[in-house]
């Protein structure tokens, strides 16, 4: 087995494990693979290993991906994204994970063509190094959406500060599940709200028992090619 398959294999035990552990489907969780920092040999790999959703956090690391890779993958942007550029993702993106400013919802309403599928990222931690929403103004920035009908916001996202204290991980995952359900009881037509892109290598296992979607999974996925493997 190669060292992909093993890495792979390892993940979704830990994944079956979480579901297990938390009394969910495996169906009910998809993960995408992110393939931010390797070339798209191990990408188109990542594929050929049966994962069909895939993460880029730059939008030049997406459109090469694009360019080298005409599989039909459903490609996740999950970085910060400037207004100016939204224009050169918007129709190869099947998921916008990062939405915190209106600017970019502006812009999404001018250029896409259908609605686009986006995550409302929620800065829970409040660190001030991580962009996002306060959970206290998520509620009138989701409100001031409904202006924008090709803005669907399909759930929230988030990124745990990178802690070993798993209990206070856990408990932004938790909070964050409370926003969603929130939102979604809004009943917003542009809102179903209804999904959360929290976990990432080292804390998918408890974004799953938590409620996670969509969990999105680099380095203990994909690897880390300079290293080798
Ligand atoms: C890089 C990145 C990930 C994956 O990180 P790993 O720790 O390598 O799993 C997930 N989400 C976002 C927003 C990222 O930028």
């Amino acid at each position: 087995m190669s060292k992909l398959q093993q890495r792979i294999q390892k993940i979704e035990e830990n994944i079956q494990a979480a579901c297990e552990k938390a009394g969910r489907k495996r169906s009910d969780i998809h993960v995408v693979a992110v393939t931010k920092s390797v070339s798209s040999t191990r990408a188109k790999e990542v594929i050929d290993a049966g994962f069909t959703h895939l993460g880029e956090n730059r939008p030049d690391g997406l459109t090469e991906k694009i360019e080298q890779i005409t599989d039909d993958v459903n490609w996740h942007f999950i970085g910060n994204l400037q207004s100016r550029r939204v224009r050169d993702i918007i129709d190869h993106v099947s998921h916008i994970h990062s939405l915190s400013r209106t600017s970019i919802a502006k812009e999404i309403q001018k250029r896409a063509e259908n609605p686009i599928n986006c995550f409302i990222q929620v800065n829970v931690s409040g660190e001030a190094s991580k962009s996002g929403i306060a959970p206290k103004e998520l509620e009138s920035f989701i409100e001031a959406m409904t202006n924008y009908d090709k803005v669907r916001i399909v759930g929230l996202m988030t990124m745990a500060p990178n802690i070993e204290d798993e209990a206070e991980i856990r408990m932004i995952f938790k909070e964050m599940r409370a926003l969603r359900d929130r939102i979604h009881a809004l009943n917003l037509p542009n809102a179903p709200c209804t999904e959360l892109s929290m976990g990432m290598s080292n804390d998918y296992e408890i974004a799953i028992e938590e409620g996670a979607t969509y969990v999105r999974i680099g380095t203990a996925l994909v690897g880390e090619e300079s290293g080798g493997d």
